[in-house]
């Protein structure tokens, strides 16, 4: 998978990137990534990439033909997925990060000030993905968010150690509580059970407290999650439960 990440501030990037995971897989050649500055295809004298806003209004607008031709000059023969990096997006989500990883080449599009011209939209984006429901200066973090995530759904990035499959949101369930040692802190112990070494309640006592956090946290994603009928039952019971207390 490669990451063409379109942006004024390529700096930003290195230090996240090529840190824990995404070096690791980076270093691996398992992931690629590179970070095109905008403002080496403007065509002002000045390296000017924005200007006033049709209409007035503040701000400054960045202008459609260096991103295009930044754009340009990483996309191959084969088109590659183009995501802007917007608050006018869809959420960024786990399911999408899963689907993202299929592609095997990722654009990802940083806009600043008051954001793009919106004929680039309409040219090179594929679509517009959000980081949530708030603004912030440039499309920078959300871009970072977009490499961590999708490379972490990427084969061979985590290692046999690191699985993802019980992680939150994975299977739209949130993950069960994890302790380390010491056993006993400030009058706290470990429960029983994962001092057992039974393998078969360990894994049943993390399915249970998975399924019960996320109905307690964010009961929304169960809509999705796969449960069992008597996986229901139970979740009915804690609620009847809770509301007793
Ligand atoms: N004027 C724009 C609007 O109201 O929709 C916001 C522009 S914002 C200050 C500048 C840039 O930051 C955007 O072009 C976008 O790339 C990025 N950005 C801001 N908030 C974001 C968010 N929640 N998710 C993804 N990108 C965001």
């Amino acid at each position: 998978m490669k990451f063409s990440v379109l942006t004024l501030f390529p700096e930003m990037f290195e230090a996240v990137i090529n840190t824990s995971i995404t070096g690791r897989a980076l270093k691996k050649g398992i992931i690629e990534a590179e970070y095109i500055n905008i403002r080496d295809f403007s065509e002002d004298k000045h390296r000017r990439v924005d200007d006033y806003p049709y209409g007035a209004g503040g701000g400054m607008v960045m202008q459609p033909a260096p991103i295009y031709n930044a754009y340009k000059s990483v996309a191959g023969d084969t088109k590659p997925h183009v995501v802007y990096l917007s608050p006018q997006g869809a959420v960024f989500n786990q399911d999408k990060a899963k689907e993202l990883a299929q592609y095997s080449h990722l654009v990802l599009l940083c806009g600043h000030y008051e954001g793009v011209d919106e004929r680039i939209i309409e040219e090179i984006v594929d679509e517009e993905i959000s980081a949530g429901d708030y603004v912030l200066t440039g499309g920078e973090i959300p871009a970072m968010m977009v490499i961590d995530a999708v490379s972490r759904m990427i084969d061979g990035v985590l290692d046999s150690s690191e699985t993802m499959s019980t992680e939150s949101h994975y299977n739209h369930l949130l993950e069960y509580p994890q302790y380390t040692r010491p056993p006993e802190f400030m009058g706290r112990t470990v429960p029983e059970v994962l001092l057992s070494g039974h393998h078969a309640n360990i894994e049943k006592w993390r399915r249970e407290q998975s399924l019960i956090r996320t109905k307690l946290k964010r009961p929304d994603l169960l809509k999705k999650a796969d449960l069992s009928d008597e996986e229901r039952e139970m979740l009915k019971k804690v609620r009847r439960k809770r509301k007793k207390t």
